[in-house]
């Protein structure tokens, strides 16, 4: 199928050429025509399916047929709630990306941020508005904007807006937009409560599914290391000595625990900023342009901070912390492998983190293969290397300069299990490759002397 088969317009056709995009993906071949029809959909997609594009062409499209309706104040006809900042701006660029060819004017508002631009933009009229529910709320309550001439209303994201406790902000602006309208909601799962909002806001909606996301994860190399709690981020470095990490996004649990990590690998000489919500907007900003621009090789984001980023070319997700609910694995690994690009993940594991990944196996159908590394236990610390039958890692440590700075092994110091074995002294953990590292500056520096 190709997009003119859509019966997509020539401005829109042309917008989506200098994209590159070639052909319509599943989601945008399903609802595409379904919403040129002026239907209300049900869509369960997540972020990399192309689900934007496959709301955002119909949208656009119709408000281009009415174009000489259009008066010369504008009025904000369509309406696309979205739960975070990030996901918000994206939907912003795809919109004025899809419509730049015409005249369609775009805002976006949301959170974190002064008000007063969003109140200039407010001021000057648009046509489609982009929104975080609180921020809408309150812009709304100051007299700033109206949603009476709503005639496209999409929900994005709804059950993260669900998990973000948005819902009631949302059944409030829902509200007031008028019932005379097209809606769609588009949802990664459907717990119940997104079915019960469904049935609430969408007039006999024809129900679209993309691949199920658990079906996703199977074109995603997954590997798994048992690792103590205290050795994560040693095994994060050594895996990062491979090139092949080019972009990587790493998951942790708390935001104080990405900050930690971020100052870790800075002190490595790894190019990483962190993204979580104490972080100001424009900093998460700042710090996801620095990335997708590989001005940062290292991404560290809690959950809600990652929801919805668009990260086309990301090489590798890391569960440096396994999530608390096998959904969000689920979630997680949809980081990569975007747009039928095979990704690679994996997942560290401690103790305490057994009935998580236990969770994970049950819920994804599929064992994770194990990758035995050198900080698979704490007998093997000790050198008894022989008894566990230790393989050699399948990414060598430190084996010569990376050009990203983080380690400088000399030869004897690469990873040799035969060494480590002849190794009476136990402390094997800090072993060579946490010694001789290269710092930012490029001096080389000895982590132990040094303290
Ligand atoms: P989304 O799921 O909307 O976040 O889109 C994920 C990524 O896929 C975005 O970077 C889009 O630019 C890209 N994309 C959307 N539709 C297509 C398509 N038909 N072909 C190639 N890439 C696409």
């Amino acid at each position: 199928m190709t997009f003119q088969e859509l019966n997509i317009i020539t401005p829109i056709l042309k917008a989506i050429e200098q994209e590159g995009y070639q052909v319509p993906s599943p989601i945008q071949e399903q609802a595409i025509p379904v919403l040129l029809e002026g239907k209300d959909v049900l869509a369960s997609a997540q972020t990399g399916t192309g689900k934007t594009a496959a709301f955002a062409i119909p949208i656009i499209q119709a408000l281009y047929h009415q174009g000489q309706r259009l008066s010369s104040k504008r009025l904000i006809q369509a309406l696309i709630l979205a739960p975070t900042r990030e996901l918000a701006e994206q939907i912003k660029e795809s919109f004025r990306n899809y419509s730049r060819e015409m005249s369609i004017k775009t805002e976006v508002i949301y959170g974190g941020v002064s008000q007063r631009n969003q109140e200039i933009a407010l001021k000057k009229g648009l046509d489609v508005l982009i929104a975080t529910p609180g921020r809408l709320i309150d812009l709304m309550n100051q007299g700033l904007l109206t949603l009476s001439d709503v005639r496209f209303l999409v929900l994005d994201e709804a059950d993260r807006m669900l998990d973000m406790g948005f819902i009631h902000d949302v059944k409030r602006i829902v509200k007031l937009v008028p019932e005379e309208r097209q809606t769609m909601l588009f949802s990664a799962t459907l717990p119940k409560e997104i079915m019960k909002l469904a049935n609430e806001l969408l007039k006999n909606p024809v129900r679209i599914e993309v691949t199920p996301p658990e079906a996703m994860v199977d074109k995603i190399k997954q590997s798994l290391y048992y690792v103590s709690k205290k050795d994560k981020t040693n095994l994060l470095i050594d895996l990062l000595v491979n090139p092949k990490l080019e972009s990587v996004l790493v998951f942790t649990r708390t935001k104080h625990g990405a900050n930690k990590l971020v100052k870790e690998l800075l002190s490595y000489g790894v190019k990483a900023d962190a993204i979580h919500g104490n972080k100001s907007q424009n900093k998460r900003q700042q710090a996801l342009t620095d990335f997708k621009a590989k001005k940062l090789r290292v991404l560290v984001a809690t959950d809600i901070a990652a929801r919805g980023i668009d990260i086309d070319e990301l090489s590798h997700v890391i569960n440096y912390d396994l999530p608390e609910t096998p959904e969000t694995y689920v979630h997680r690994m949809g980081r990569t492998g975007r747009a039928g690009l095979s990704g690679e993940a994996f997942s560290f594991c401690c103790q305490d983190e057994k009935n998580l990944l236990s969770a994970i196996i049950k819920h994804i159908k599929m064992d994770i293969p194990v990758v035995e590394n050198k900080f698979f236990n704490e007998k093997i610390k000790t050198g008894n290397v022989e008894k566990q039958g230790l393989k050699s890692c399948d990414i060598k440590p430190n084996t010569g300069i990376k050009k990203n700075g983080i380690s400088n092994q000399k030869k004897n110091n690469s990873f040799d299990p035969k060494r480590i074995q002849n190794n009476k002294k136990s402390d094997y953990r800090k072993s060579e490759f946490v010694k001789n590292t290269r710092s930012s500056d490029g001096q080389y520096r000895n982590k132990k002397n040094s303290k």
